[in-house]
């Protein structure tokens, strides 16, 4: 087969898994497929990540080993949810469920259905801040001017996030709202 010159190690290794899959040599691709995306996941490349553990899941389920294909199938729709591509998490799910379901595991099949339809939780807020910081917050909101500097809304302190101690963000206009310097006495 003709190969481009120089090419990546990984992308040879990968064509090579492929070959394996259709050729049914399973075994044999299980844990090509899994070095890669476990390699890719390493290095963030998400998607990859995600379509080399179904590349695996594959094979698990073609082994006789479908809660361990279930499991790398989960894997991979946390990996397509990180990767920004939350819409393929559906589609993923519902092609490994159709598998698992003719291979008669219903209940495997309704879980990474179940799975696709839970909403993933909401990202995390900013930091909570500590009473130390809060106290000191409160302190330095005395500071800040009377109107964002941006949209001039009013500054109200309990209506502001605080995204550090002392700093809010508008709620109108979303701009930064520092205090203003202390005045030093002379
Ligand atoms: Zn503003």
């Amino acid at each position: 087969m003709r190969m481009p010159p120089r090419a990546p190690r990984a992308r040879i290794a990968l064509m090579r898994a492929e070959q394996l899959l259709r050729a049914g040599q399973y075994a044999e691709a299980l844990p090509i497929f899994t070095t890669l995306a476990r390699e890719a996941e390493e290095r963030g490349l998400y998607e990859p990540a995600a379509d080399g553990f179904l590349q695996a899941a594959r094979c698990l389920l073609e082994l006789g080993r479908p809660r361990e294909a279930a499991d790398e199938t989960l894997h991979a729709m946390s990996l397509l949810a990180l990767a920004g591509r939350p819409d393929r998490i559906r589609s993923v799910a519902q092609r490994a469920a159709a598998l698992l379901g003719e291979r008669g595991y219903p209940e495997l099949a309704a879980r990474l259905v179940q799975e696709a339809e839970t909403p993933p939780e909401a990202p995390a807020g900013p930091p909570r801040l500590t009473e130390r910081q809060y106290l000191r917050a409160a302190a330095l909101a005395a500071r800040l001017p009377d109107r964002c500097p941006s949209c001039g809304a009013p500054v109200i302190p309990s209506e502001l996030k605080w995204v550090s101690p002392g700093v809010g963000q508008c709620a109108y206009c979303g701009s930064i709202i520092k205090p203003t310097l202390p005045r030093t006495a002379h």
